[in-house]
């Protein structure tokens, strides 16, 4: 876990290609686990893209000592893909903000320490979104902040998601990351590091749809063969296995262009898409090769192909 803390605050250190790799395998085992652990990356980036030293070492810091969890606050019930509609508004009074609104869909929302949050601190509806939003490093204890029941969801389902309230919130201005107006290039620069993450969970699910798959068509036999030995099988476990393979090439090139130093948005977004529609297609084809087994809960492919589904369904984050 947080494995992209600098050695700098008790973390690893590691780059977006090692996580990847790590996202892949967690994954591969449940990707309703991978994305909790996923969702700290997450809330963590904007504080290691923006975060001062104290910020970084109080916030980041504490999260190598002991167990927690925080989250990535943006999206609300009227705004989602369109992160620049968000209506949760950001007041400064003195040293502090009040910060007044709701937040919707937050992983890991009901089991946070802190959030990473995107307020809208211009009222102004002209002002340009890349000044217009601020992010802030909220206490998940601070009075005003009201939690709500957790999701049920179609997949994905030991994974924490929930609304929430914040009413009247009081965030001192030291808990600002970069300074006011900064918000949206922040949580935006963010997905750059954390989309080929989510590619590499998408990944990890078709791998294991593919294994399963492939394992259950060499034991399984129809008119006196292994189902795996009918060629129109075969040729979906073909099919499969390619898709799997450019899959993996796409999160591994976009983790290894933000790596370098080259911004990567037009690879990890296509590693991001790719990677959906393949571990969807995987699943839904494994579901195929098990027969009616593979429509039943006894046999691993159904919860597969539930937890395929937000990989296509949440466009940056989840
Ligand atoms: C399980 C789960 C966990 C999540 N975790 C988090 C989290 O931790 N933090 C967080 O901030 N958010 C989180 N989200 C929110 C998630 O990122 C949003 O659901 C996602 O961005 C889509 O937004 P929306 O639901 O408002 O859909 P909308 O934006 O309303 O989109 C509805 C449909 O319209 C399509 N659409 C939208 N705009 C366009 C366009 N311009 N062109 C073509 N089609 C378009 C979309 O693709 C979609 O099919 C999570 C969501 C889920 C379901």
């Amino acid at each position: 876990m947080n494995t992209h803390i600098p050695e700098s605050c008790g973390g690893l250190g590691l780059d977006t290609f090692d996580a990847c790799l790590i996202t892949e395998e967690l994954a591969y085992g449940c990707t309703g686990v991978q994305t909790a652990i996923e969702a700290n990356s997450l809330g963590q980036m904007p504080v290691i893209i923006g975060g001062n030293e104290q910020q970084q070492k109080k916030y980041l810091g504490r999260m190598t000592e002991e167990p927690l969890m925080c989250a990535y606050c943006v999206t609300e019930p009227g705004a989602g893909s369109d992160v620049a509609s968000i209506k949760t508004r950001a007041e400064r009074k003195g040293d502090e903000y009040i910060i007044n609104g709701q937040k919707m869909w937050i992983t890991n929302g009901g089991k946070a320490n802190w959030y990473f949050l995107l307020a809208r601190s211009n009222p102004d509806p002209k002002a340009p979104a890349s000044k217009a939003f601020t992010g802030f490093i909220v206490e998940a204890d601070s009075p005003g902040i009201q939690i709500g029941r957790k999701e049920i969801n179609m997949g994905q389902r030991c994974s924490d998601t929930r609304g929430i309230v914040f009413e009247d919130v009081r965030i001192p201005k030291e808990n600002v990351l970069i300074g006011e107006g900064a918000g949206f290039k922040i949580a935006m620069g963010a997905f750059d590091k954390t989309r080929p993450p989510v590619a590499a969970g998408a990944v990890g699910l078709a791998q294991r749809a593919l294994d399963e798959a492939t394992k259950y068509a060499m034991e399984r036999k129809t008119f006196g063969k292994a189902i795996a030995e009918h060629q129109a099988v075969s040729f979906m476990l073909a099919e499969m296995a390619l898709k799997v393979e450019l899959s993996r090439l796409a999160y591994q090139r976009a983790a290894w262009e933000v790596d370098v130093g080259r911004r990567n948005t037009y690879y990890a977004s296509i590693a991001k898409a790719y990677a959906g529609d393949t571990a969807n297609q995987v699943a839904a084809d494994a579901v195929q090769i098990f027969g009616g087994n593979g429509f039943n809960s006894e046999y691993p492919v159904e919860k597969l192909m539930r937890d395929a589904k937000i990989y296509q369904v949440s466009s940056q984050y989840h």
